[in-house]
């Protein structure tokens, strides 16, 4: 029988493993940038957000574009997460609502909504074989307080003619005759059995469920497979160099200046697709610091996920599980997400949990150790949720760490600098950020293209001091 830690010692600290990384190609030789070039636009950052960016902007402009990557293509948060495509914020939609008013919400939701389709667009046009499932996720809330928070953001959807997110009330909710009659038409009462099934829990208290499209794929793989499409699709429109860290970027009126050890680019416009990744310098060309608004600096903290194979096929699923009393407090929620899985040799069933730990991402380096007492903490608050029949105590198939941008407002940053136009932001991802970048690449474009955009909750804010 596997041994049961039964204290915080009970696991070593481990080597991540990304399953996402284990899918990928080797990369070749690496391709650091030398000497002097020009282009019309710089994207920093080989992840989903600037491969996106890339995609959209050599398809939908006539721009030549450097494609700058310290590392390896994919080997940021795009290949260290949990895959899942989900269009919710990191914040009540209802707040954002209150915040930007009624409609940039809904028009934000919607945006996001719409990066389903702009994702199947990328991976056709690329012919990219990546396995893409879809699928309806469900969260188990407990509380009065979170079932509120729900239906009113279902209201911003309902006022912008969205779909809305499936809300289902248990019949032996405590709190059933305390909803508020304004919220009537925007769910059902269920059997507590039908909730239970749902979520694939019984006993745990869950007394409601919001149901929505979600799905997942490989991020890592997928652009992996994106940049060697665009690389072959536009030879003369197109160069990348990894092993290329940015150090600094001078932003004039009407064009930047990119740095790199071995190189300089000048450009039109520098995107920044960093996932606020903080180890180069932005300056005007006074040497002055170029910031966002307080609310939009990016801080990066690292997520921490396990999984396990299944031999046997199950069906592929999203869950979360708030177990805060008030969403927004100290507990994080517990995110599982179970799809079909490809090995070299055989098709097997990957189950992904994440939520305990979080820590500061300033100091997140790709090889630094799984904690052992993580591990414990996941085999105690996850699996029981993820898969009641495993045993806790069994060695997990993969365990992996990657760097998430956070910031306070919670949205992401999507757009140009508002007095430096020659500097745009795809980034700040706050947890959720694999559709967000696809939509984010798509306005940059837009924008490079001269688009009378409507404002948007995304839009870069002016420095407001510290
Ligand atoms: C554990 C975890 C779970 C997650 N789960 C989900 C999920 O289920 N669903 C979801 O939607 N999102 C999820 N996310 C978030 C999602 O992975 C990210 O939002 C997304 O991958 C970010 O893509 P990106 O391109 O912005 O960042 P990255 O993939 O991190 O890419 C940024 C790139 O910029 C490069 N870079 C940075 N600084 C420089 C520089 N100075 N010079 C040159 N290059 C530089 C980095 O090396 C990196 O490759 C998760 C993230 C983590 C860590």
């Amino acid at each position: 029988m596997p041994r049961v830690p039964n204290d915080e010692a009970g696991y070593p600290d481990s080597s991540p493993r990304s399953p996402w990384i284990a899918q990928m190609l080797p990369d070749g030789p690496g391709r650091p940038l030398t000497g002097e070039a020009q282009a019309d636009v710089v994207i920093v950052g080989a992840g989903i957000a600037g491969i996106a960016t890339a995609f959209w902007v050599l398809r939908d402009t006539p721009k030549d574009v450097v494609l700058l990557e310290r590392d390896r293509v994919g080997r940021g948060a795009t290949g260290r997460n949990a895959g899942q495509l989900t269009t919710y914020f990191e914040r009540p939609l209802a707040d954002i609502a209150e915040e930007f008013g009624i409609e940039q919400a809904a028009d934000a939701q919607r945006a996001l909504d719409g990066a389903h389709d702009l994702l199947d667009v990328l991976v056709a046009e690329c012919a990219a074989d990546v396995r893409v499932e879809r699928f309806t996720g469900h969260m188990g809330m407990f509380t009065l307080e979170h079932l509120i928070v729900h239906l009113r953001n279902n209201e911003v959807r309902r006022h912008g003619n969205l779909s809305q997110e499936t809300c289902l009330v248990s019949e032996e909710a405590e709190f059933l005759d305390d909803i508020p009659p304004e919220f009537a038409t925007l769910y059902s009462v269920v059997p507590q059995a039908h909730i239970d099934e749902l979520l694939e829990v019984s006993g745990a208290g869950y007394r409601a469920v919001l149901s929505d499209r979600k799905g997942c794929a490989n991020s890592g793989a997928l652009v992996q497979q994106v940049l060697a499409h665009l690389e072959a699709a536009y030879p003369e429109r197109l160069r990348y160099h990894d092993e290329t860290p940015v150090e600094r970027v001078v932003v004039d009126a009407d064009a930047a200046t990119v740095q790199t050890p071995g190189g300089i680019v000048r450009c039109g416009h520098v995107v920044l697709c960093t996932n606020g990744f903080v180890d180069h310098v932005i300056v005007d060309t006074g040497d002055r610091e170029i910031r966002l608004a307080r609310e939009q600096r990016i801080e990066t903290v690292v997520g921490y996920m396990a999984a396990f194979v299944e031999e046997s096929p199950r069906p592929p699923t999203a869950m979360s599980y708030i177990r805060n009393a008030v969403i927004g407090g100290e507990i994080p929620y517990v995110y599982i997400t179970r799809r079909t899985y490809d090995r070299p040799d055989d098709v097997v069933t990957l189950t992904c949990m994440g939520g305990p730990g979080e820590g500061d991402g300033a100091s997140w380096h790709p090889d630094m150790p799984f904690p052992g007492p993580l591990q414990w903490a996941m085999d105690r608050e996850v699996l029981p949720l993820a898969q009641p029949e495993r045993p806790r105590g069994l060695p997990y198939d993969f365990l992996w760490h990657g760097p998430m941008g956070y910031n306070d407002g919670r949205t992401r940053v999507v757009g140009a600098h508002p007095e430096h136009p020659a500097l745009l932001y795809n980034l700040g991802c706050n947890g959720i950020g694999f559709l967000p970048s696809i939509f984010g690449g798509r306005r940059i474009s837009q924008q490079l293209s001269g688009f009378d955009l409507e404002p948007s909750i995304f839009d870069p804010r002016p420095d407001d001091g510290d």
